[in-house]
C-alpha cells in the first residue's frame, strides 16, 4: 500500500486550483498526469527581473521592471499595433500591442495611473518600447512579482505563466518525507532534504543553480538513482530466494573438452567458468550474464557450463538470434563436444520433417543431451526430458518473453545470458542491476591490434586501390554498408549497388549478404567467404555478431559516422582474430561534426570495448548507447547517467546495504525507502517485498 503521507502528489493535476480537464490533457503531455509530475518537472531556465532601471538608462534585448506613468493611448487600426505611452521622470517607454480586442487595455492602463510592466526591452527609431509585457501590476500588487522566475519547458497550448501557477501550487502541497539517504552520505556531499531540495530546485537564482552538480539537483538525481538501485536490489534479492536447482559437475565431460581445446583458458574465462560453475552448484535459480568483448571467448565459456548441466544429468540449450550464428555455434561446440562424445542438437526454422520430428523426439526422451538453435526452440512442440541449462546469445536480441518462454521448458533451470555489447558500469547497474555478472575483461592471446583509419568518402577510389592490392596478398575483405533502421529497402538498394560496383573490378570474387536475402543465399555467401573462393564480402550489419571467418583481414565501413560506436567496434571485432595484421577503414562523409570526430577517433584510439562504451555513453548520451531495443534501461527524469555516473555506483552499494540489513524495509528507514520506491514508481519492487 502506497502511504498516505503522498496521497497528495498521487492526485491528478485536476485536485490543483484551475486545471480543469482540458488542461489536464495538456499537463499530461507535459509533464504526465499527477502533481507529482509536475513536482519532477524542473525549470530549465530563468528569468531574471531584478534590473529596474529608470527609462533612460534602458538597455535593448534586456529583461527589466519599470515603473510608469500612463500617458496616452494610440488604438491601432490596420497593421498598425496598438500603442500605450508611458513614462517616468527620464523619458518615454513605448508599450505595444498586436491583434488587441475590446477596452482590455484601457481598463489595464487608464491614463494617469501608475503600473509597474516588466518584459523585454527593444529599441525602435532609437526609442525604447515593450511588446506585450510579461507582468503589468498596480504598485499595491507588487508582491506578485517574482524577481527571478523559473522557465520551464512548455508544451503548445500551455503559457509560461499557468505552467508556473501549476507547479507552484503542486509544490505547495509537498509533504515532509522521512529521509531515506544514509545521513553520513548527505552530509558528507552537503546535500538538502527531500523537500528544500524539491523546492530549490524550483528556484534557480543563477543559472548556475541550474546545473546537475549542485547539491540540490544532485540529491534529486541521487533519489532517483538510489530508487532505482533499490528496486533492482529487490528483484535481485527475490530471485535469489527463488527455488532453483542444484548442478554440480563431476568433470567427466569438461575435462577432455578443455583438455582437447588446443589452447589454454585465459584468467578471465577461468574465472567465469569458476563463477558460473559456484552459482549452478547452489540450490537457488541463476540468472547470470556473462559479457565480453567480440573475441573474448564466450563461447567456451558457454560450453562448458553446458557440459557441466549434462554431467549433472540435465539438458543443455542454447539460443542465437539468427541462423547464421546458431549455425557457426553449433559448429564450433560440435568440434569441441566430440573430445568428450557429446552430440549436439541443432534447431532452427529451416529443419521441417523427417529431420524436425527426430531432433524434437530425441530432445524429448533426453538422448540428445544439448541443442543450440534460433527462436525455433521456443515453439510449443520443442519438449526437453530435463532442461537444466538455458544459454542465450545475444540476449538484448531476445524479449524477455522469449527468454522466459525458453527457461519454461525446463524444470527450474538456470539462466546464462550472453552480451557481446560492452555496456559502461554505470548504465549495467542501471539496465541490468537485477542480474549477477561475469565479465570477460581479457582477451585470448596473440591477437593483433586492428590498425584503424578514417577517411573521407570522396577517397572511395583511393580505397578500391588499397581493397585491389589488399586482394591481390590474399587477404578477405569485408565492405560494410550502413543499414538504418527507418528505410530497409533504400539501404538493400544502397548494398546491392555497392556490389554492383564492386563485381566487375574483381570478378568472381564479390559476394554479397543482407538481411533481406534468403537464409540459403545468404548462407552461400558467407560459407563461400569463409571457404576462399569468394575474398570481398559487401555487407550490410548482418555480420555484427559472432560471424566467425578468422583469416578475413581488412574490413571498410561506408559512412562509419552513421553507425553507434559499439556497432563499430562489434564490427571491428570481426576482424583481427588470426594471426595476421589487420586493417579497418572507416569511410565518413564529410564535414564530420565535432561529436562525430571524436567519436571515430575513439576506435581509433582503442580496442577496449569497454572504454569505447563509457565515452560512447559520454558523448551520446544512455539511450543512444543502449538503443531502443535494449530499453530495459528505466528513464531517468532527473538523473543524467553521464553526468551522475558517481552516484550511480554509491546507490548501488547502498541499495545492497540496505537490504542485507533489513531485507523486507521494515525499520525506520525501511519506511522512509518505501516512499522513495513509490516516488519514483518502482512499485512493482514493493510487491516483492510482500511476496517474502
Ligand atoms: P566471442 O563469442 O566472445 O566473440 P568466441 O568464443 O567466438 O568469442 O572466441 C573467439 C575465438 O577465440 C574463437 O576462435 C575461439 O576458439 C578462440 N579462443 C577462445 N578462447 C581462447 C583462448 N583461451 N585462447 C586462445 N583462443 C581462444
Ligand atoms: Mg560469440
Amino acid at each position: 500500500m502506497r502511504p498516505a503521507i503522498l496521497d497528495k502528489l498521487f492526485a491528478p493535476v485536476t485536485a490543483l486550483p484551475g486545471i480543469g480537464s482540458q488542461a489536464a490533457k495538456l499537463f499530461e503531455r507535459l509533464a504526465g498526469p499527477l502533481v507529482l509530475d509536475l513536482v519532477w518537472h524542473l525549470p530549465g531556465g530563468i528569468i531574471d527581473r531584478r534590473a529596474a532601471p529608470p527609462i533612460r538608462a534602458l538597455e535593448p534585448d534586456r529583461i527589466a521592471t519599470i515603473t510608469v506613468r500612463v500617458e496616452a493611448h494610440q488604438p491601432g487600426f490596420g497593421r498598425r499595433p496598438y500603442r500605450v505611452l508611458c513614462t517616468d521622470s527620464t523619458g518615454t517607454l513605448t508599450l505595444v500591442y498586436f491583434n488587441v480586442k475590446g477596452d482590455q487595455l484601457a481598463r489595464l492602463f487608464p491614463v494617469g495611473a501608475e503600473r509597474v510592466v516588466s518584459g523585454r526591452v527593444e529599441f525602435y527609431g532609437g526609442m525604447p518600447q515593450m511588446a506585450h509585457p510579461d507582468l503589468v501590476l498596480r504598485p499595491d500588487e507588487l508582491d506578485r512579482l517574482r524577481p527571478i522566475e523559473p522557465i520551464y519547458p512548455l508544451t503548445a497550448g500551455l503559457s509560461p505563466r499557468i505552467v508556473q501557477k501549476a507547479v507552484g501550487a503542486a509544490l505547495d502541497r509537498l509533504p515532509a518525507l522521512p529521509e531515506w539517504i544514509d545521513p553520513a552520505l548527505r552530509e558528507k556531499r552537503g546535500w538538502p532534504g527531500w523537500r528544500e531540495a524539491v523546492r530549490h530546485a524550483h528556484a534557480p537564482e543563477t543559472e548556475a543553480d541550474l546545473l546537475p552538480t549542485t547539491p540540490v539537483r544532485e540529491r534529486l538525481a541521487y533519489d532517483e538513482i538510489f530508487a532505482s538501485q533499490l528496486a533492482v536490489a529487490l528483484v535481485r534479492a527475490r530471485r535469489h530466494r527463488q527455488k532453483g536447482r542444484t548442478i554440480v559437475g563431476t568433470g567427466a565431460l569438461t575435462r577432455p573438452v578443455e583438455a582437447a581445446l588446443g589452447f589454454s583458458l585465459t584468467g578471465a574465462q577461468r574465472l567465469a567458468v569458476a563463477e558460473i560453475a559456484a552459482e549452478m552448484a547452489q540450490p537457488r535459480r541463476m540468472v547470470r550474464l556473462l559479457q565480453g568483448d567480440v573475441g573474448s571467448g564466450k563461447t567456451v565459456v558457454a560450453l562448458i557450463a553446458m557440459l557441466t548441466a549434462i554431467e549433472g544429468g540435465g539438458q543443455a540449450a542454447l539460443m542465437a538470434p539468427t541462423e547464421i550464428l546458431a549455425r557457426q555455434h553449433h559448429a564450433t561446440l560440435q568440434r569441441h563436444a566430440a573430445a568428450a562424445r557429446v552430440e549436439i542438437g541443432f534447431l532452427t526454422g529451416r529443419e521441417k520433417g523427417r529431420a524436425r520430428a527426430s531432433m524434437l523426439a530425441s530432445l524429448a526422451s533426453g538422448l540428445t543431451p544439448a541443442v543450440v538453435g534460433t527462436h525455433a526452440l521456443l515453439q510449443p512442440d520443442v519438449e526437453f526430458r530435463d532442461l537444466a541449462l538455458v544459454v542465450i546469445d545475444e540476449q538484448h536480441r531476445f524479449g524477455v518473453e522469449q527468454r522466459l518462454g525458453l527457461y519454461a521448458k525446463g524444470r527450474d533451470a538456470d539462466t546464462l545470458l550472453m552480451s557481446a555489447t560492452p555496456i559502461p558500469r554505470t548504465l549495467m547497474m542501471t539496465a541490468y542491476g537485477d542480474l549477477d555478472v561475469s565479465r570477460l575483461t581479457e582477451k585470448p592471446p596473440g591477437r593483433h591490434p586492428v590498425d584503424t583509419r578514417t577517411v573521407a568518402l570522396e577517397r572511395i577510389e583511393d580505397i578500391v586501390a588499397a581493397v585491389g592490392r589488399a586482394l591481390a596478398r590474399k587477404a578477405k575483405v569485408y565492405w560494410i554498408c550502413p543499414m538504418v533502421e527507418e528505410s530497409e529497402t533504400a539501404d538493400i538498394a544502397a548494398v546491392e549497388e555497392r556490389h554492383k560496383a564492386l563485381a566487375p573490378i574483381f570478378p568472381g570474387r564479390v559476394g554479397l549478404v543482407h538481411g533481406r536475402m534468403k537464409p540459403a543465399d545468404k548462407d552461400r555467401a558467407m560459407a563461400g567467404f569463409a571457404g576462399g573462393e569468394l575474398d570481398l564480402l559487401v555487407a550490410t550489419t548482418v555480420i555484427e555478431v559472432g560471424v566467425d571467418v578468422p583469416d578475413a583481414t581488412v574490413m571498410v565501413i561506408e559512412h562509419a559516422e552513421r553507425f553507434g560506436l559499439a556497432q563499430l567496434h562489434q564490427l571491428r571485432g570481426r576482424i583481427g582474430r588470426g594471426d595476421k595484421p589487420s586493417t579497418c577503414l572507416l569511410l565518413y562523409q564529410s564535414p564530420l561534426g565535432d561529436v562525430a570526430k571524436r567519436r571515430l577517433s575513439i576506435l581509433r584510439e582503442t580496442e577496449d570495448g569497454f572504454r569505447i562504451a563509457e565515452e560512447d555513453l559520454r558523448l551520446r548520451g544512455a539511450g543512444e548507447v543502449l538503443g531502443t531495443r535494449q530499453s530495459g534501461l528505466p528513464t531517468l527524469r532527473l538523473a543524467d547517467l553521464a553526468v551522475h555516473e558517481e552516484l550511480v555506483a554509491i546507490a548501488h552499494d547502498d541499495a545492497r546495504l540496505v537490504l542485507e540489513r533489513d531485507p523486507h524495509l521494515d525499520s525506520e528507514r525501511g519506511q522512509a525507502l518505501r516512499a522513495l520506491l513509490y516516488l519514483f514508481r518502482r512499485d512493482e519492487a514493493v510487491q516483492y517485498l510482500r511476496a517474502g
